[in-house]
Order: structure tokens, then sequence, then C-alpha cells
């Protein structure tokens, strides 16, 4: 008889839910350990002093995002997704221009005609590239300006490639410029490409939760504020977790779903060469000031910034697709900064922050209201967007460790997709499959051991 396999998940963001809810579906029987008082993880919700619950961070589900809609529907939640089209503009020397079809994108002043067409060109050429492999060890600086053009990448790229990357982007290969205009041009629906951008109602937390009830129907557990302290290993062999108050649980599988550098932490009883090749692993931070407003700001879901003078990288307004009377009435407008590893930014204060935020966004917007703002909110990530360099796919972490009955489904595993609820969620399916082939080859060996003798 093959008993249910017993697997301790430690993360309770997107991909510790999703792995806890298609491996119990399967049979296991699943234990997730979240640190903190709430699910969601990057993903998660925060409530306003006066009890509204909106998103942490800015979320934005697709149109084209299949995975999560299947999966919306299989739980009984497709009715919460909303969709709604959008506007989205750049901001170019004091003035904002908007991108939303061919017609404005060759309006575009700053570049000339010739330079426009190169744009075109560039976004087209990443929508016929289907082997990204050819990508890798081409640098995005060198693919854009053989597509772009210098004028193109001077005033366009450049300025938004330093803002995203917070300093140098040398070693960024061309694979990340792909992913992206590849996820953009999918949300353009139909011959008059109009951009689509939705949510759950309540946010990626409806998803969680709807997950969170099937886990525990399927006859697993789901504990808050429960932090793993460690990961025992024994003889290269994971045996179970240590708690914050030291109690042991053993598990057939140990799964860690954190970003590689917070796994390493967990693990000082591996092998060190592994522990090393975690920690090399690099990821952009965030400092992400959120704009609790009572009236909108300018109405576009997003405005890129080509002006790397301010320090926030883009104006993401999600009442733009988000209806406010699902937010307390409230306008939300995201003011994101990502940060490099070791950025100074991170260091500053958030009344630093506020200060020199509001200062910028009066000097974008001359027209701001200040008396408009109810919340100015500050949160923070110091491992939020996995860093690819040029030709480093091959050693990028796996789902199976080194190290036996342990297993990591983590973010850094994605590539070249990009990391958002749609592309986690699915790596999750995948992990899933494979913790349990694994799991089923040594039950089978188990099985095949008690009929022999
Ligand atoms: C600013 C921003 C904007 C984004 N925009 C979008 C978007 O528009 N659309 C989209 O789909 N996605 C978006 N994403 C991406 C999406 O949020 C992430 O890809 C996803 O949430 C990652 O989930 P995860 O489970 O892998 O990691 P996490 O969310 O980081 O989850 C890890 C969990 O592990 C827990 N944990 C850590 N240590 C321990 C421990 N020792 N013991 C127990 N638990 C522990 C943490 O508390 C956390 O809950 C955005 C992310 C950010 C930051």
């Amino acid at each position: 008889m093959i008993e249910k396999p017993k697997i301790g998940i430690i993360g309770g963001g997107i991909m510790g839910i999703s792995l806890g809810y298609f491996l119990s579906k399967q049979g296991a029987a699943v234990t997730i350990y979240e640190a903190s008082p709430v699910l969601g993880g990057l993903a998660g919700p925060i409530h306003l002093e006066d009890g509204t619950q909106v998103d942490r961070f800015y979320h934005a589900i697709l149109s084209s995002d299949r995975h999560v809609s299947d999966l919306c529907r299989e739980l009984g939640i497709h009715d919460q997704l909303r969709f709604k089209e959008t506007k989205t503009g750049f901001y170019y020397k004091g003035a904002i221009y908007p991108m939303n079809n061919i017609i404005e994108f060759l309006k575009f002043p700053p570049l000339g005609w010739i330079d426009r067409f190169r744009l075109g060109l560039t976004v087209l050429a990443a929508q016929f590239i289907k082997d990204w492999r050819s990508l890798e060890s081409v640098s995005v600086q060198e693919w854009l300006l053989k597509w772009g053009g210098r004028n193109t990448f001077q005033n366009i790229w450049r300025p938004m490639l330093k803002a995203k990357f917070d300093g140098g982007f040398d070693n960024v290969p061309a694979t990340w410029i792909w992913a992206r205009l590849v996820r953009m041009k999918s949300t353009r629906e139909g011959a008059n490409q109009k951009e689509m951008a939705g949510h759950l109602i309540g946010g990626y937390i409806t998803l969680i939760q709807a997950m969170t009830e099937k886990i525990k129907a399927n006859g697993g557990q789901v504990l808050l504020k429960t932090p793993v302290k460690e990961i025992v290993i024994e003889d290269d062999k994971a045996t179970g977790i240590r708690l914050a108050n030291g109690e042991v649980v053993n598990y057939d599988k140990v799964v860690c779903t954190m970003q590689a550098p917070i796994f390493q932490r967990l693990i000082s009883n591996a092998a060190p060469a592994y522990q090393a090749a975690l920690t090399r692993t690099e990821y952009l931070g965030i400092i992400a000031p959120l704009l609790v407003l009572t009236r909108p700001l300018t109405g576009n879901w997003t405005i890129n910034i080509t002006d790397d003078r301010f320090p926030f990288t883009g104006v993401i307004e999600t009442t733009a697709y988000i209806d406010p009377k699902y937010v307390g009435g409230y306008h939300l407008v995201y003011l994101p900064k990502y940060t490099a590893p070791g950025s100074d930014w991170q260091t500053k204060s958030d009344e630093e922050i506020k200060r020199i935020w509001l200062e910028n966004l009066k000097a974008m917007f001359p027209n701001f209201d200040p008396s408009t703002i109810k919340y100015f909110l500050i949160h923070r990530e110091r491992y939020v967007e996995p860093l690819h360099g040029l030709n480093e796919t091959d050693s990028m972490p796996q789902v199976k460790t080194p190290i036996v009955n342990l297993f990591l489904a983590t973010t850094a595993q994605i590539y070249p997709a990009l990391t958002n609820g749609e592309s986690v969620s699915r790596h999750a399916r995948e992990a899933a499959e494979i913790i349990l082939s694994v799991q089923h080859r040594h039950m089978q060996q188990a099985d095949a051991a008690v009929e022999t003798a």
C-alpha cells in the first residue's frame, strides 16, 4: 500500500500555497508554514487605518494569464475576475505622451520617423523570437541598439534600464526585455490592440484563500505566524523542520519556496558549495510608496518614466483597472523604486523617502494637490526580482536539491518568463510533479522491497 507522502512546505506566498494545492490534490499530506500573520507574501494585502483592504504592492492579472484564469475556474472564483481596458503613457521632458496604439506610438515626439519605425521594429522582432536561448548570450544593450538604434536607446531604453536596475545593466541578457515585450503585447486584445488589465476582487489573496480552503478540505494544514528556523538535515538527507520554539516536525519531503538566500540561511548543515551557489543568486529589492488618494492622479494604469532624474521608475495607478468601489472608494497610486543589491536607497528612512518622493511628484505633476493624499504608506522588500546574468541558465538552482528529500521551488527558477502570479503558480504546478515523481520512485522502491521480503 502506498502511504500518503507527508510534505512540509515553507512559505505561504503564491508559490507555497499553489504548491500545497497541487500536492494535496494528488493525495499528499501537506503542512504549510508561513512566518507572517497573513498569507500572500509579496502578493499579500494590507489594511488601511480605516479597515480597507488593498494590495501592499501593485498587482495586475492580464487577460492572457491562462493558468490563473483556469485555476480560478477550477476553484469556483472565476466570477471574481474583472478586466478593463487601460491606458499607458510615457513621461518625457515634462509631458505625458499616450502610448496605446500604433498612431500614438508613431507620434511620440522624442523620436524621429526612422527611430519610431525602429522602435516598432524592436517590439515586432521580440514577438517573432521563439527560441529565447539565442538571446541569452547577447546583452540587453546590444540587442536594443541592434533593433532600435542609438537615438531610441539613448532617449528611451537607457534611462528606463538605468532606473529599473538602479544603475548598471551590462550583464543583463536580452531575454529580459524580450520577456517584457512579449508579455505586454499579450495584454493587447483584438484588432484594435486595446490593452486589458485586471484583478480578482480583493486581490491575489482571493485566489490564495480559495486554494487554502481546498488544501484544508484535502486534509492539509496552513499555519500562520509559524516561522521555520531550520531544515533538519542528517547525512545529506532532510528529515524535517525545526520551528522557532525548538520543536522538530518530521516529514518525508521538505519544500522551501522562499528566495534562494533566505533558503540558504535555513540549511546550515548542507554542503558549503551548495550554500555558496545559493547566495550567488542576486535579487532586485524594492521601495514602493503607496499613495491612497481621494481623487485619480492621471487615470493611466502605467506611466513609464524616461527621465532618470526621478527616483521612481513608474507611476502605477491600479484603480485604472480596479473599480475604486472595491478599495474603499480610494484611488491607489504606487511609485516604485527598484533597488540593486547593496543600494543606498534601502538605508534611507521612511521620512526621507516620503520627502523626496513628494518633491518629485510635485515636479512631475505641478497641478497635483497634496490634500488629496489620505494615506502615504511605504513598503520595502529586499528580495523581489531575481537577477539573471548572461549565460546563467545552466547554473540556476534546481527544484531537486543535492540534499535527499529536500526541494526548492522559487522564483529564481522562472526564466526567462517574468515572475508574476501566473508564472509562479504555473511553476508550482510543475515543481509538484517533480516532487511527487521522486516521492513515487522512493515509495515504489520501498514497496518492491516489502514484496521481495
Ligand atoms: C512591486 C511588485 C509588483 C508586482 N506586480 C505584479 C503584477 O502586476 N502581477 C503579478 O502577477 N505579479 C506581480 N508581482 C510578482 C508577485 O508578487 C510575485 O512573483 C509572487 O508574489 C512571488 O510569490 P512567492 O510565493 O514566490 O514569494 P513570496 O511572496 O516572497 O512568498 C514567500 C513567503 O515565505 C514566507 N517566509 C519567509 N521566510 C520564512 C520562514 N523562515 N518560515 C516560514 N515562512 C517564511 C514569507 O513571509 C512569504 O510569505 C509583483 C511583485 C512586486 C514586489
